[in-house]
């Protein structure tokens, strides 16, 4: 069982000719809600992939709420550890003009998850045989479950995004560390090729249509990506990360799983939306062929 420890958000996208100045208002041409939230995507990446998948996190008791539960378990996501909060659910509000976008997320539901939850929720991480994280629930409560995995000796993927909200001590509990580059650099600094060779198999960086380095105790390897057609890169990094721990789970070598991880994201860039475009396993087997 792959347990995800994460956000779940409804993502509201606009799309516009311009952005509207302060105080100005404009029409735009599109408006659509598409589930999202870093913690749900990769979630559904790795439920996609054929993994058996649950999800620790919140939702609020809205109209989004009953939306976004019903999608997860249409996706093949176990809730039963998904509580529902008071108030409104997070959401994204993405303006997407000509390429560029503008994107506020309100954590409403997802950020009223405790620790205490987590120590409720112990047993389903300590019987895991992966647990994603990333940075969109209170920092805490991702800190509490890494100890919780650590303890357990469960293997954990911790995908710092935002890398905002990301510290060293987080490091030290989580057995694989997945930043993007420009995450890499905030987290390391200009020079994180170096701090690969600080945590061999351990930190994975990865680097969008050129794919993932990390570095082996011996050498920097790049494993390289499967080029494509991109038509919308979003949830590019979710779809790795949850194929990621979809392969880490079936215990597959770590240069073996980045691969895989690479194959899946490859294919998920060729179709619109994150959850979307999320590819099941014959057709990442195929790509890897
Ligand atoms: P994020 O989506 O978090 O910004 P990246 O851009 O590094 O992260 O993409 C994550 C992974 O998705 C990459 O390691 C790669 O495997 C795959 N990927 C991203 N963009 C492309 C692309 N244009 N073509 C093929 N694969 C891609």
């Amino acid at each position: 069982m792959i347990t995800v420890v994460g956000s779940i958000n409804m993502d509201l996208v606009v799309s516009t000719r311009v952005f509207p100045k302060q105080g100005e208002t404009v029409l735009g041409d599109l408006y659509t809600t598409v589930p999202g939230g870093k913690g749900a995507n990769q979630a559904v990446a790795a439920a996609r992939l054929g993994s058996e998948v649950q999800m620790l996190g919140a939702v609020g008791n809205d109209a989004f709420g009953d939306e976004l539960l019903a999608g997860l378990e249409a996706g093949n996501v176990q809730l039963q550890a998904v509580e529902r909060k008071d108030g409104a659910s997070g959401i994204a509000n993405i303006l997407l003009s000509e390429g560029d976008n503008r994107i506020i997320v309100v954590p409403g539901a997802n950020h009223k998850v405790t620790v205490e939850e987590i120590e409720v929720h112990k047993h389903l991480l300590a019987n895991s045989s992966v647990v994603i994280m990333q940075l969109e629930l209170p920092i805490p409560v991702v800190q509490k479950a890494l100890e919780i995995c650590y303890e357990h000796e469960v293997p954990t993927i911790l995908n710092p995004a935002p890398a905002s909200g990301f510290n060293s001590e987080l490091l030290k509990y989580c057995t694989y560390l997945t930043p993007n580059e420009t995450e890499a650099e905030e987290i390391f600094g200009g020079n994180w090729q170096q701090a690969l060779e600080q945590y061999p198999n351990r930190l994975v960086v990865t680097l969008g249509e050129k794919g993932a380095q990390f570095y082996d105790g011996e050498k920097h390897v790049v494993i390289t990506g499967f080029p494509t057609k991109a038509v919308d890169t979003t949830g590019a990094g979710d779809t790795f990360n949850g194929a990621l721990g979809a392969a880490i789970a079936e215990n597959m070598p770590f240069a073996e799983a980045v691969r895989f991880a690479n194959a899946a994201a490859s294919l998920s860039v060729e179709k619109f939306g994150a959850q979307g475009g999320m590819p099941v396993r014959d057709a990442v087997m195929e790509r890897m062929a």
